[in-house]
């Protein structure tokens, strides 16, 4: 806003006249004296410029503003001290008086002050300036209080209207007054008196209106406009209401501080509704009249509680429903311990409860069973609920496998919402169980301490699982033994050992025999010699063989679809990966041999590898994997549709240690054979005239070896 200077004519000739200490000379000493005295004992800053814009004058009150003693002000430019020109004071001057300017000036210690300022004018007889007085009043504190009253009313405002019920600024100061007159003198209590009075209570409820309403009470009364409301709240307040409007109009009047009940209320196209009306009185706005009120439509809260009670009760369902084992458990007594941990400085709490595990134990006893579901009952082997519900955990957790347990606790410490694991737990009847254990505590579990566990019954699963880990184990075994290629590199040497010394023995009993007499007993020591060394040659390739060959108890029957779809689950998600597809090509019904079932889904396992290996890449890579039967023999076969094999080493394929891969060992289809052969069976390479490679095993039929 633009400065005003009290630039009216009359203003001039009167300020014109201002004694300031300067003119003291010419006053003479008891008016110097008077003037001195002035000057100093005003509460406002006054400050005498000369035309040059230099301080010659700075009163009492300028010292205790500014913090600039007289001695360091006079002779100083007032633009240095102010930080500002006399003359151009510029600000917001909102709220400040008439002629007078709203100046922010720093102190001698960097302090902000607000001062309201008006600055005169010195004439001298001629009319020409000679300088200025400037006097200002600290108004810092007034508009700090009324910037945080302000503030504060904002903040009040924005929580009036963004607060989710209706809220009413209620002015009821005539209605307050007239009810007092009333009750002057009147012995009965109000209530009393009113209660039998509606009339009366009607005419106080005309005399108070609203003189403010948020959002959410124009569209819970279906207001048009907020005008709508901003009336007499009577028309909102049905006859049936009076009693409710006395009881609250006594409380506001007897002063007390909250008043609360439901009742009926109207809206604007006058259909009723019951509310809920809560007032609270602020301390010192009941004697100003004024009252804010929430006005909250009670079939919303009806419908929300509906809503709770109707998630508890699905959550009551599920919990008591559900296929698996739920448990809910109190952990608060947890927290201080936790708490305790944390104050030590414990950080990992495995590694804490490893090395004590007395806290494990405290840990575990504070935590208590709230409630299982009936699954619970049947996993754990309770008859009853209270077999479990209130008892401690500690007994369903075999003392080897508390690994989920520790877990779980970790994940308590680390406020982690869910922690899973497939772990073991103890029935109250000491069996124990392989179990997915799952612990969940959403915030606002956690916050209350609580946990909820769901644990579901994996025994039937982790049978299977094992079965399959024992299969792969067998497997890992079967490769082992299948490692025939490599041994069969040692072969000769192992046997031609034997049978280097059986020929160096014979050929010396050749040459004793030549002898005219030969001598019989070292005939006869070099045939013994001869055959045990012959004896030793045929046990290394009979040890040979019989790891390849089933052992006797080992010859059971063996479908060969089911061989295929084994080696299949096994090498799936290979294929899957690499983009080859697999086909079946079964004879239905059994076609089944006599044999070692692991190691001939090894033989396959190898040949479908292989075709992975050859097909991938390809547009279509497939891998075609067929069975059929004739008379005697089961046939296997694997084709592929990827490179086929070059002619030149058809004839090799089946050695140890030949391979075209870079990377290649070269003993799978030397392991194949070897087994295949152990079967009675044989095996053999083609390509086919489409591109590709087809390998075909052939076994006897079961009863026909
Ligand atoms: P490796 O796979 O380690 O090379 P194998 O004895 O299983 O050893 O195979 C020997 C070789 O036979 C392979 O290097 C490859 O040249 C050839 N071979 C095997 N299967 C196929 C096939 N399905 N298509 C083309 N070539 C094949």
């Amino acid at each position: 806003m633009a400065r005003q200077l009290p630039s009216d004519s009359d203003l001039r000739e009167e300020t014109r006249s201002i004694p300031t200490p300067e003119d003291a000379p010419v006053l003479g000493a008891r008016a110097r004296t008077l003037v001195d005295a002035l000057w100093n004992s005003v509460q406002e800053s006054l400050v005498l410029v000369d035309e040059s814009g230099r301080i010659t004058e700075w009163n009492r009150a300028s010292e205790r503003i500014y913090g600039w003693s007289r001695r360091d002000v006079l002779g100083r430019l007032f633009s240095e001290i102010m930080g500002e020109q006399v003359r151009l004071q510029a600000g917001d001057n909102e709220g400040v008086e008439p002629g007078r300017t709203e100046a922010r000036r720093t102190t001698a210690c960097g302090r902000e002050v607000i001062l309201e300022t008006i600055i005169i004018e010195q004439l001298d007889a001629e009319g020409r300036t000679t300088g200025w007085v400037e006097s200002g009043i600290d108004v810092t504190r007034h508009r700090r209080a009324a910037w945080a009253a302000e503030a504060e009313q904002r903040h009040y405002r924005n929580v009036f209207h963004a607060i989710p019920a209706s809220v009413w600024d209620i002015d009821f100061s005539k209605a307050r007054a007239t009810a007092l007159a009333w009750l002057d003198g009147v012995d009965e209590p109000p209530l009393t008196w009113f209660s039998a009075r509606p009339d009366k209570v009607r005419e106080l409820m005309r005399s108070t209106f609203a003189r403010d309403v948020n959002e959410q009470a124009m569209s819970l009364f279906g207001a048009r406009s907020r005008d709508d409301l901003l009336v007499s709240i009577e028309r909102y307040w049905p006859d049936d209401s009076i009693g409710d409007f006395t009881a609250w109009l006594v409380s506001a009047l007897d002063g007390q501080p909250f008043f609360s009940c439901e009742t009926r209320q109207r809206r604007y196209d006058g259909q009723e509704f019951d509310a809920l009306f809560t007032a609270s009185f602020a301390p010192g706005t009941v004697e100003e009249g004024r009252l804010v009120v929430s006005i909250v439509d009670r079939s919303e809260i009806t419908s929300s509680q509906a809503a709770v009670r109707e998630s508890e009760a699905f959550y009551t369902d599920m919990f008591n429903t559900s296929a698996f084992s739920a448990w809910h458990l109190d952990a608060r007594e947890t927290k201080p311990i936790y708490a305790e941990l944390r104050a030590n400085g414990v950080v990992d709490l495995r590694e804490h409860l490893a090395e004590h595990p007395g806290t494990l134990q405290r840990l575990m006893a504070a935590i208590k069973v709230v409630d299982v579901n009936c699954t619970t009952l049947q996993l754990f082997e309770a008859s009853e609920y209270s077999d479990i519900v209130g008892g401690p955990i500690t007994r369903y957790w075999p003392p080897d496998r508390l690994d989920a347990l520790i877990g779980s606790l970790e994940a308590s410490f680390n406020d982690q919402p869910i922690y899973k694991s497939l772990t073991r737990m103890c029935t109250l009847k000491g069996k124990e169980i392989d179990v997915l254990f799952t612990r969940s505590a959403s915030s606002a579990l956690h916050s209350a301490g609580q946990l909820l566990l769901a644990i579901v019954d994996m025994t039937d699963k982790v049978q299977a699982e094992n079965a399959l880990a024992e299969m792969q184990a067998t497997l890992a075994h079967a490769a082992r033994i299948s490692s025939l290629g490599e041994l069969t590199a040692s072969i000769a040497h192992e046997v031609n050992q034997p049978l280097a010394a059986i020929t160096a023995n014979g050929e010396a009993a050749l040459l004793r025999l030549q002898q005219p007499a030969p001598a019989l007993e070292q005939l006869r020591q070099l045939t013994e010699e001869m055959i045990s060394d012959a004896r030793r040659a045929s046990d290394v390739v009979a040890h040979i063989r019989s790891l390849a060959s089933p052992q006797s108890g080992e010859h059971l029957e063996v479908c060969v679809n089911s061989i295929v779809r084994e080696a299949l689950t096994l090498v799936g998600s290979q294929l899957e990966r690499c983009g080859v597809a697999a086909v079946l090509e079964l004879k239905p019904g059994p076609a089944v041999t006599l044999g070692n079932a692991v190691q001939l889904q090894q033989v396959l396992v190898n040949l479908i590898l292989n075709a992975l290996h050859a097909a991938r890449g390809r547009p279509g890579a497939r891998v075609v994997l067929g069975t059929s039967e004739s008379e005697d023999v089961v046939v296997l076969t694997v084709e592929d549709n990827g490179t086929g094999i070059p002619p030149e080493i058809v004839g090799r394929l089946f050695d140890s240690f030949f391979t075209t891969k870079a990377d290649g060992m070269g003993i799978g289809l030397a392991i194949c054979r070897t087994i295949v052969e152990a079967h009675g069976g044989e095996i053999s390479a083609a390509n086919i005239p489409s591109g590709g490679a087809r390998f075909t095993v052939r076994l006897p039929r079961a009863g026909h070896r």
